[in-house]
């Protein structure tokens, strides 16, 4: 039989946070009420003119460079023209064959995905649909215009992915990127996000391509990899049961799991495409391109490079570090102030990560410093406490900011290292136990552990266990009870 793989290109509209909207000076914050930013701008008015915000395209080319695209000497904008409620003027300004960034790629786990083009456009409206059991009981929709005009970067990647889970790693790639230049905040519940995935199928072995449909309606990375999941499972069916796949948009349902046909090949809008009159085609300064350059900051991928060749990190973790730009900048900050790389990681990586998520925080609220950090590192490498103790100081700190010496001091946690403190233990201990010690000589060495146990019972687990574990082998040796 047959077998089958799966062919998929994702494409990504991403807000680009500038301060004002694309083509004129309204303000762009998410979550104002509604229709109050607006203008005879971005609510396409008769009589008024857009003007091209250059933050916009500064921060198209920075996501260029991050990708590695060709950033082009000319650029241009179209007009889309559809008719929606949510898009006042009747047409989207866009830009068509003549995009700003060509040719990139994004690096996921040693593959590259190329990626094909990205250009600028402004955000449409937002429709709320009042519904029949809605907004005072009535069937119509209200329309909030706040983000139309929204200056909106649409990222197309080549049909280079070939399964949900490297879809997932690119889309979470991409987003730490935008985050790390700081040109997008990554958003999907408040859609400053936003995928639509392009799912085919072919046999094995073949180049070209099958018949695609796009999924709309992703809203989290794990409805893209399951939505991507069904699509490649329904197709094969379909093709398996001599069926044709059918070129269309379907809508991904979170709550059946199911994509579902919206509109087919047939119905497609024609969006009858031209240059956008009202606005002079741009030309591109090498300078600013250069300025733009000095401005990069270092990348996820440069990054992970940097964790692994310089400070011995294991990928992994690097990785997880990483994806969190917060994290990493902290944990940059306390190896510059002088903690080692391998203790601050665990910290961060093990007990701080678990208490984010079980607490529902971000790295931000915090009231940890990268100054705690390398003091708890510097603690437990010197034996001034132990593993164990450590965890707690840390638990503390990340529930109340504070200071670990004075945390260590308070709760009692310094590590007795003292061989001349802790072998008058260790004697009483054995004293005290003469039967355990006589089996101990007759070969059950698993008593060991018993004696073990009651040694940092009687130290309140203060006792370092190395030097207990020497001085019990030490004495047991020569101990004839
Ligand atoms: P459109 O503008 O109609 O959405 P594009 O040619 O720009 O079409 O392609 C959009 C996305 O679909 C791209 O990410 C591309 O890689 C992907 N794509 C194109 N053809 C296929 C296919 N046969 N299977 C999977 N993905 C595809
Ligand atoms: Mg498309
Ligand atoms: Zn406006």
């Amino acid at each position: 039989m047959t077998e089958y793989e799966p062919v998929i290109g994702l494409e990504v509209h991403a807000h680009l946070k500038t301060k004002s909207k694309a083509f004129c000076g309204c303000p762009t914050n998410f979550g104002a009420e509604p229709n109050t930013q607006v203008c005879p701008v971005c609510l396409g008015m008769p009589g008024v003119l857009p003007v091209v915000n250059k933050s916009m395209v500064a921060f198209a080319i920075k996501v260029g460079l991050a990708l590695d695209c060709t950033i082009s000497n000319t650029t241009k904008f179209d007009r889309k023209n559809y008719f929606y409620p949510d898009l006042p003027k009747g047409y989207q300004i866009s830009q068509y064959d003549e995009p700003i960034c060509k040719a990139g790629h994004i690096t996921i786990k040693n593959k590259k995905i190329r990626v094909h083009r990205a250009h600028m456009e402004e955000d449409a409206g937002k429709l709320v649909h009042a519904g029949a059991a809605g907004l005072h009981g009535s069937d119509y929709s209200l329309v909030d215009y706040n983000r139309g005009g929204v200056p909106l970067l649409e990222i197309v990647s080549e049909p280079d992915i070939t399964s949900p889970e490297e879809a997932r790693l690119y889309l979470t790639e991409l987003r730490n990127i935008l985050r790390y230049i700081d040109v997008c905040d990554g958003n999907l519940e408040e859609g400053s996000f936003r995928c639509d995935a392009n799912v085919s199928i072919r046999p094995v072995g073949t180049k070209e391509l099958g018949t695609r449909t796009e999924i709309k309606n992703l809203n989290s990375f794990r409805a893209v990899q399951r939505a991507i999941q069904y699509e490649i499972e329904r197709q094969t069916t379909l093709v398996e049961s001599g069926e044709k796949v059918v070129q269309q948009t379907r809508l991904w349902n979170d709550g059946d799991g199911k994509t579902h046909p919206m509109r087919s090949k047939e119905e497609a809008h024609d969006y009858r495409y031209f240059p956008e009159p009202d606005l002079v085609p741009l030309v591109i300064d090498k300078v600013w391109i250069e300025e733009l350059v000095k401005q990069m900051p270092e990348l996820p991928e440069a990054r992970r490079r940097r964790y692994v060749t310089e400070l011995k990190l294991a990928p992994d973790d690097a990785y997880v570090l990483v994806e969190s730009k917060e994290m990493s900048d902290f944990f940059d900050r306390a190896i510059k102030l002088g903690a080692s790389a391998k203790e601050a990681a665990n910290w961060l990586i093990g007990p701080t990560q678990a208490y984010l998520k079980e607490q529902k925080l971000g790295f931000d609220e915090l009231p940890l410093t990268p100054e705690n950090v390398r003091d708890l590192a510097t603690a437990v490498s010197r034996g001034t406490i132990s593993n164990t103790a450590a965890k707690q100081v840390l638990s503390e700190l990340l529930a109340k900011k504070s200071d670990v010496v004075a945390l260590i001091e308070k709760l009692g946690l310094t590590q007795v290292s003292d061989e001349g403190d802790l072998r008058k233990v260790v004697s009483e201990v054995l004293a005290a136990n003469p039967s355990q010690v006589a089996e101990f000589h007759q070969g059950r060495t698993k008593v060991r552990q018993f004696f073990f146990g009651e040694i940092m019972k009687a130290t309140k687990g203060k006792a370092n266990p190395q030097v207990v574990n020497k001085l019990l082998d030490e004495i047991l040796a020569t101990a004839k009870i």
